[in-house]
């Protein structure tokens, strides 16, 4: 055996560059599935069958087309983890070269740096292609400045001459967020097609029967599991995306509405962050779709700034930032993470909606994430590292690299705003105004103390007076402190007191 390429869970490029510049006869896949990976941290049952389900299918594409793949199923190795799994297959296969692209986590790459090295061979680490740009390009481009997303975005808008007219960004404008944040109103969001289901055929139902027999104590359900698992479902679920929910995205990106987990979603992150999607064809599909008249700019413009502006550039922060990024701590958080995030049982209807959607289905919107259960754990101060830990094992589509930015540096401010200009803290009036799901619940969210006071209301309050040195002089909360500061002395005593308790014991 010439060279063994390792190909991780997340690496499911059809189009691999190892794969292009090798050889079938004199060269092999390896691949292998671990109990560590979904037990080290706890993987929802869905996530961890759509790893597999997508895993064995692409290693039974390579096979069709002349691979040899060295594939380690689960139950059928005693291997814990990655390394011991390598460590064996390393000595028994004995490669001269072993290859892989850079993995979406640190720790593993440090494991497979230290296997290879151990098992006297040369790491050998590429750039995967998926990505638009790569961490050299990024580090060179931010150099020592704290660059922010709009900056980046601008700079690959240019680069690539997406939604560019010349030198001039297309309908005159980089962003039109301001257009973008419509609520539901009282009615409700009518009629959304419903998106595209992708139902198991017999090698998901089997992936997720061995996650049952093999991993049975895995937090949520994949019962009612209908992810894309192929290229070809991936960009099916994409066509369903730009033809019947693209037109409405930008407008109610930030609504939430009780029963509804998708809305106008798009619902591709899961097969983008398994590279079963390529992001250039998420992009260039949203760009049509404008082109031809079928989809406004507005909308266009928000969905390709999540792709080439966010994504790539959590990824830029992601590999700068890394290993200290995992421990940051900057507001000094220093609670554990409440029971209610692996239950749903609790008071808070709004949390109750979206952890019972997250435990029944490995998803949750953008806006369910940043601002119910992200915008609940940092006015709690809840400690960043274990909310970190939640949502990387909670989503289907969380791989590290795009999870820790998204956790400790948006919805937390762990990273002390290396990431986000200001904190996304916000009072329940917030999710009031952009759901309904105040409507059925037990609390108020205009009211700051007392029984009845909202949960989120009285923490947002007591997050500022926490936080009033650090924030008062802060170009976008300092009004906010201002508000703190107009309330009576006994009023933020009471505020102090009532959060106090519900820190300790969420409702
Ligand atoms: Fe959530 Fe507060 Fe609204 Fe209840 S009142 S749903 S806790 S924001």
């Amino acid at each position: 055996l010439r060279r063994l390429i390792l190909v991780l869970g997340d690496q499911l490029d059809r189009e691999h560059p190892l794969l292009r510049a090798a050889e079938p006869a004199r060269d092999a896949l390896w691949m292998a599935e671990v109990p560590a990976e979904s037990r080290r941290i706890p993987s929802h049952a869905a996530r961890t069958t759509l790893f597999l389900a997508a895993m064995r299918h692409f290693a039974a594409d390579c096979e069709a087309r002349g691979w040899t793949v060295h594939y380690r199923q689960l139950g059928q190795h005693d291997a814990e983890d990655l390394p011991t799994a390598l460590a064996r297959d390393l000595v028994t296969l004995s490669p001269e070269q072993v290859a892989w692209l850079r993995p979406g986590e640190y720790g593993i790459r440090q494991a497979l740096h230290a296997t290879t090295t151990a098992a006297g061979l040369t790491p050998e680490e590429h750039e995967p292609t998926h990505f638009i740009d790569t961490p050299a390009a990024f580090a060179a481009f931010a150099g020592h400045r704290a660059i922010r997303q709009e900056t980046y975005y601008r700079h690959l808008r240019r680069r690539t001459g997406v939604l560019m007219n010349g030198n001039e960004p297309a309908g005159g404008r980089w962003n039109f967020d301001a257009d973008n944040r419509a609520s539901f109103g009282r009615e409700g969001p009518g009629l959304i097609p419903a998106p595209r289901a992708f139902p198991p055929d017999a090698v998901t139902r089997r992936a997720r029967a061995d996650v049952a027999t093999y991993l049975p104590d895995l937090p949520g359900s994949a019962e009612g599991f209908d992810w894309p698992v192929t290229p070809a479902e991936a960009e099916q679920a994409l066509t369903d995306f730009t033809d019947h929910r693209l037109p409405d995205f930008g407008r109610y990106q930030d609504a939430m509405w009780t029963g509804h987990g998708v809305l106008y979603h798009a619902r591709i992150s899961a097969a983008l962050n398994l590279q079963l999607l390529d992001p250039r064809r998420a992009i260039a599909a949203a760009e049509t779709a404008w082109q031809e008249g079928r989809a406004p700019l507005a909308a266009v413009e928000g969905f390709i700034r999540q792709i080439l502006g966010w994504r790539e550039y959590v990824r830029g922060i992601y590999w700068q930032r890394m290993p200290d990024y995992l421990d940051a701590n900057a507001l000094g958080a220093d609670q554990p993470l409440p029971a209610l995030y692996w239950t749903g049982e609790t008071d808070m209807n709004c949390l109750r909606e979206v952890v019972g959607q997250v435990l029944a289905t490995g998803y949750a919107h953008h806006i369910q994430r940043l601002m119910v259960t992200g915008l609940f754990a940092l006015l709690a101060g809840i400690r960043p590292r274990e909310v970190h830990e939640w949502y990387l094992g909670m989503f289907v589509d969380a791989v590290e690299w795009v999870e820790a930015p998204n956790t400790l540096g948006m919805a937390l401010y762990a990273d002390g705003g290396a990431l986000a200009t200001k904190p996304y803290a916000a009072s329940g009036r917030y999710i009031q105004r952009m759901s309904n799901y105040c409507r059925g619940c037990r609390f108020r969210p205009d009211r700051r103390t007392g029984e009845e006071a909202c949960p989120f209301t009285t923490l947002y309050w007591a997050f500022l007076d926490r936080h009033e040195a650090r924030f008062a002089n802060h170009p976008r909360m300092g009004m906010a402190v201002k508000n703190l500061r107009r309330l009576y002395d006994g009023e933020r005593h009471a505020i102090r007191e009532r959060a106090a308790a519900l820190r300790s014991a969420p409702p």
